[in-house]
């Protein structure tokens, strides 16, 4: 029998300026989103942390993951201005892509628009938190702590 077409989680669907796809083993990250939290997942079985989050663990093999909360601060490890970007991604430019060092973890994402370049300095503390986008998806974005 084929699947009802509600029965279809596509709250993925519902990630970043676009998302490219609707479906993931990880949805629930959505819903967290929903809450106000960045989450990612750490392995039952060997204890690898991953952001974004995985079902799966590629260090053990392992399936049984547990959600934490990306919380604190994390501080820029690199950032990058860009000017041009990806198809679905014009109307945003220029935006910056970053990464934050949380010690146990790093966590990928973009700073929040309107930082001067002059604000901007490696090595200080940011915070990952929940963005609503004007087309009512959802993103995280990193804002000086
Ligand atoms: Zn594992």
């Amino acid at each position: 029998m084929a699947k009802k077409e509600k029965d279809i989680d596509v709250r993925f669907g519902k990630f970043g300026t676009i998302s490219f796809t609707s479906t993931t083993k990880v949805n629930d990250f959505i819903d967290r989103l929903e809450q106000g939290k960045v989450s990612g997942t750490k392995c039952k079985g060997c204890g690898k942390i991953y952001f974004p989050p995985r079902a799966d663990c590629y260090n053990c093999f392992g399936k049984y993951m547990e959600w934490f909360d990306v919380s604190g601060t994390g501080e820029l490890v690199t950032y990058s201005r860009l000017e041009y970007a990806p198809v679905g991604f014009e109307n945003d430019l220029p935006y910056s892509i970053a990464l934050l060092d949380y010690g146990d973890y790093k966590v990928f994402g973009r700073l929040e628009s309107g930082l001067s370049q002059d604000e901007i300095k490696v090595g200080m503390k940011m915070k990952a938190v929940v963005n609503e986008l004007p087309n009512g998806h959802m993103n995280y974005v990193f804002k000086k702590a």
